[in-house]
C-alpha cells in the first residue's frame, strides 16, 4: 500500500491534529449519540474451546442441539440459487401460512430478522426518547440494549427468589411515560413461565395504551397447563402483542427468521421500522419447510423436554435448587463463585452462560452432554 492509498485521515499537520483528545471513556464516537455510551453490549454465549480427548459442548446461546430439520436444508439450498436477487420483502408466504395455522389475519403477522428483529422494530415502533419500558429483571439481556438504542429508559422489576416475573409490581411501576411492557415466559435465563390467569390480572392494571409484548422464544417446551397463552391474551386484548422465533425449537438460529403478532394497527406500525428486505429468501423457505415437518419438531421438542427433566433431578439430586424451567436451559444461582465454576465447566469442553456474580445460564443439550455437566458441577454442588 502507497501513502497515496491511505484513507485514513492523517495528522501530520499538527495545526489539523485535535488539540487534545477526550478521555476515550467519556466522548462519543464521531457523530454517535450519547445514549449509546451508557447501553452494555451484547455478550452472546461463547462456543467451547476444543481441547484433544475432550467432547465440546455448546450449552451457552439455548440453541437446539438437533439440525435443522428433515428436507429443510434442501429447500434453503434451493432457495439460495436466487440469491441474486431481493427476497419477498412481506414475506408474503410465510405470513400467509403463519396466519393459517395460528388462526390470525395474515396483517397480524410480522416477520423479522429473528424475534429479537421483531423487538427491536416494536421498541423503535413504540419509544422515543424519555419513554418508559417495564420489564423483569433478570430477564433477556436484549431488552436493555434495545430500549437503551432509542433513548427509553428501562424501568426494571426484580423477579422473585424463585426467578419469577412479580407482575404485581411490574403493574405498579407504570408511569405516565411507559409505552411497553415486556413478559418473557418461559423467563430466560431463570427459566419460569407466567400464569396466564396472572397475566389476565396484569392486563386489567395496565392502560390501554400501553403495548404488552408476550416473549414466547421457547412456548415449544412449555408442558404447564397453567401457563400463559399469548395468542389467547392476543385475541381478548388488542394491545396484547406476541413475539415467537425459528431459532430455538426449529433449530434455525443462524437463518435469523421470527414472527410477532400483533392487531392491524401495531402491525402496520411496526413493519415500517424494519430493514427493508432483512429475512432472506432462504431463512423464509426453510421456515416455510419446518412448518411442513410439525411431527418431527413435535418429537424433538419432546425428546429435549424430556432431557431438560432429567438433568434437573440430577442437578436437584446433588443439591442445587433450580427454578422451575420450562424452557430448554435451566439457571443455576453460583452466585460470588459464578466465574470459577463457568472457567472450570470450560477447561472440561463445555460452554455455558455466566453471568457475573449471579448465576449461569445451562442449555438443555443431548444426553452425553448433560451427563458431562452433571459431572463437571458435582464437584461445585451445594449438597443436599
Ligand atoms: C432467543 C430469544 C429470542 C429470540 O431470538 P431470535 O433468534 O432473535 O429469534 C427472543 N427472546 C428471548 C427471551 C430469547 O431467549
Amino acid at each position: 500500500m502507497t501513502d497515496a492509498d491511505d484513507i485514513r485521515p492523517r495528522h501530520d499537520d499538527p495545526a489539523q491534529a485535535p488539540a487534545q483528545a477526550p478521555a476515550p471513556d467519556l466522548a462519543p464516537a464521531p457523530g454517535t449519540r450519547a445514549a449509546l455510551k451508557t447501553i452494555p453490549a451484547y455478550k452472546p454465549g461463547l462456543p467451547p474451546t476444543s481441547r484433544p480427548g475432550v467432547t465440546a459442548y455448546k450449552m451457552s446461546s439455548n440453541e437446539n442441539p438437533f439440525p435443522p430439520l428433515p428436507g429443510v436444508l434442501e429447500r434453503a439450498h434451493a432457495a439460495a440459487d436466487g440469491a441474486n436477487r431481493y427476497p419477498d420483502m412481506f414475506c408474503t408466504r410465510l405470513a400467509q401460512r403463519l396466519a393459517d395455522d395460528l388462526g390470525v389475519p395474515t396483517d397480524d403477522v410480522i416477520i423479522g430478522t429473528g424475534s429479537s428483529g421483531v423487538l427491536m422494530q416494536t421498541v423503535l415502533a413504540t419509544c422515543e426518547e424519555g419513554d418508559e419500558v417495564v420489564y423483569a429483571w433478570r430477564s433477556f439481556e436484549a431488552y436493555p440494549i434495545m430500549v437503551g438504542i432509542t433513548g427509553a429508559r428501562s424501568v426494571q422489576v426484580p423477579v422473585d427468589q424463585r426467578g419469577r416475573h412479580d407482575l404485581t409490581a411490574m403493574a405498579e411501576a407504570m408511569g405516565p411515560r411507559t409505552r411497553l411492557a415486556l413478559v418473557c415466559t418461559p423467563n430466560n435465563p431463570t427459566g419460569p413461565v407466567v400464569a396466564h390467569q396472572e397475566v389476565l390480572d396484569f392486563l386489567r392494571a395496565v392502560p390501554d395504551h400501553v403495548l404488552v409484548v408476550i416473549d414466547e422464544a421457547y412456548v415449544e417446551f412449555i408442558r404447564d397447563p397453567a401457563a400463559a397463552r399469548g395468542l389467547d391474551l392476543y385475541r381478548s386484548h388488542p394491545n396484547v402483542m406476541v413475539l415467537r422465533t425459528f431459532s430455538k425449537a426449529y433449530g434455525l438460529a443462524g437463518l435469523r427468521v421470527g414472527y410477532g403478532v400483533a392487531h392491524a394497527p401495531v402491525s402496520t406500525a411496526i413493519r415500517k421500522t424494519a430493514v427493508p428486505f432483512g429475512v432472506s429468501t432462504v431463512a423464509q423457505e426453510a421456515a416455510l419447510a419446518s412448518l411442513d415437518e410439525r411431527p418431527a419438531l413435535l418429537a424433538r421438542v419432546e425428546e429435549l423436554v424430556v432431557e431438560r427433566g432429567r438433568l434437573v433431578a440430577a442437578l436437584r439430586e446433588q443439591g442445587w435448587r433450580p427454578p422451575e424451567t420450562q424452557a430448554n436451559f435451566v439457571w443455576l444461582a453460583t452466585g460470588a463463585r459464578t466465574e470459577e465454576i463457568a472457567a472450570e465447566l470450560s477447561a472440561q469442553g463445555l460452554s455455558v452462560r455466566p453471568f457475573a456474580g449471579e448465576g449461569i445460564r445451562c442449555s438443555v443439550d443431548v444426553p452425553d452432554a448433560n451427563a458431562a455437566l452433571v459431572a463437571a458441577l458435582r464437584a461445585f454442588a451445594p449438597g443436599r
